[in-house]
């Protein structure tokens, strides 16, 4: 992934105090003086770290809690009760365990979209800078306890309060931003229509302005956000985005299913992106967004895993295959959307919707060390006359090896450094179980 979009074989990549020096053959590419460490990816292929533009953290402590529901259903009845459940150590455990997940498969960077205070926002960014990955976190920002017309269906312990949230995130913003030389990013988690009043949607506007930061939404991800726009606003979703000021650069609607060409349209002037989640979209029967329409007109798009009881995994390379498959059924043409595109959504693109395409996304000289390799010498990796098809079709999360970022060598032969691996799942495990527990949900386990 470069702007010319160059496989380059027997390869080298040059990285020096956690930026990319040098990119392009091995004979070219020359330290100055001995290289500290070298890794030897013969047989192997290094691309940059997949950008993950929807995730939920909190959510890898319920995976498999909530399957083959709708979505009211499924946030109403589960997912709203387990996470109205939890406390600080529960969303420390989450978090944890999917960033480990995410590192295992190759993510370097995430956009988390809805923390609420009750999972401890404090030690989930401590976790951040001490597993290494680069992290925006979105802190939930919510007036209202309802999703769409379903007013007050929101579990008690979910509910925060329009003014606490926006002094929440100014706070976290000022403990936080920029911290772990510039790995962690807070924006504004703002909550789907039908969870803020339009009057806190632009509050949260005039603050990431003041703030210069980002903010991220679910937006049409379902029929009912159309219909209760229209119905409150007499207007589509984006355009009533637009109205409180919530489309430009380093805005990001999770998911975009239900967007209309006119809604693409207000997007690609203005800079918003959307974060396809084509396994969630598919789980949920939300319906299927119309991707390659959305990249020709000119919006940018990224691809997200969502969360443990939507997708139920976080492993972009999955979802790569699911978006590129999804798209040419539902189009009828298999021509639609190609390996080449469906990576760059995974990385370049993913970038970009974070407002970070200058200085990750890719490997060009000058760019942040976020980069990855895979074992390419396995059965179905085999032939390798296209990398790139390999990659997109027939790679798995775990065929990463090797996790770099910021220049550190996160993961090593797919043992992780920072984390402690197995008392990460047993302390998930633990706590899943206790969560479940609490909210007295009838979850079925075995
Ligand atoms: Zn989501």
């Amino acid at each position: 992934m470069d702007p010319l979009r160059r496989v380059i074989n027997d390869g080298a990549v040059l990285v020096e105090d956690g930026v990319i020096k040098q990119v392009g053959k091995a004979s070219e590419v020359k330290p100055h003086s001995r290289a500290e460490l070298e890794i030897d990816a013969k047989g192997k292929a290094v691309m940059p770290g997949f950008v993950d533009t929807h995730v939920h953290l909190a959510q890898a402590l319920i995976r498999g809690c909530a399957d083959d529901v709708s979505l009211i259903d499924w946030l109403r009845k589960f997912v709203w009760p387990l996470q109205g459940n939890f406390d600080a150590g529960d969303g420390k455990a989450s978090a944890e365990l999917c960033m480990l997940e995410m590192i295992k498969s190759g993510t370097t960077t995430f956009l988390e979209s809805l923390l609420h205070s009750r999972y401890g926002l404090d030690g989930i960014a401590e976790s951040v800078e001490r597993c290494g990955m680069r992290g925006v976190l979105g802190k939930t920002v919510m007036s209202l306890p309802g999703y769409g017309s379903e007013g007050s269906i929101m579990h008690p312990g979910m509910i925060e309060d329009g003014e606490t949230c926006l002094r929440e995130v100014e706070s976290y913003f000022k403990r936080w931003n920029g911290k772990a030389n510039d790995r962690i990013r807070i924006w504004y988690g703002a909550r789907s229509l039908g969870g803020c009043t339009p009057q806190l949607y632009t509050q949260i506007s005039e603050g990431a302005k003041r703030l210069s930061t980002g903010v991220t939404i679910h937006l049409s991800e379902v029929q009912e956000d159309v219909r209760y726009a229209k119905k409150e606003y007499g207007k589509m979703p984006a355009e009533f985005m637009d109205q409180v000021g919530l489309v430009g650069p380093k805005v990001v609607y999770a998911h975009g299913v239900w967007l209309t060409e006119p809604e693409w349209h207000i997007m690609a002037t203005k800079g918003a992106s959307v974060a396809h989640c084509p396994s969630s979209n598919l789980k949920l029967s939300s319906g299927t967004a119309s991707v390659p329409e959305m990249l020709k007109a000119g919006v940018n798009v990224g691809l997200g895993c969502d969360g443990g009881p939507s997708n139920n995994c976080y492993d972009m390379i999955r979802e790569m295959k699911t978006a590129a498959l999804l798209h040419k059924v539902r189009t009828m043409d298999p021509l639609t959307m190609n390996a080449e595109t469906v990576l760059e959504m995974a990385t370049i693109k993913g970038a970009r919707a974070l407002g970070l395409e200058d200085q990750i996304g890719s490997l060009e000289v000058g760019k942040k060390a976020d980069l990855i390799v895979l074992n390419m010498q396995k059965p179905h990796l085999t032939p390798t006359f296209n990398a790139v098809s390999n990659i997109v079709y027939a790679a798995e999360g775990s065929d990463v090896e090797t996790t770099i970022i910021d220049g550190k060598v996160i993961m090593e032969n797919m043992v992780v450094k920072t984390l402690d691996e197995k008392s990460v799942l047993q302390t998930a495990n633990e706590r899943a179980f206790k969560v479940i527990k609490r909210a007295g949900l009838p979850v079925k386990a075995n």
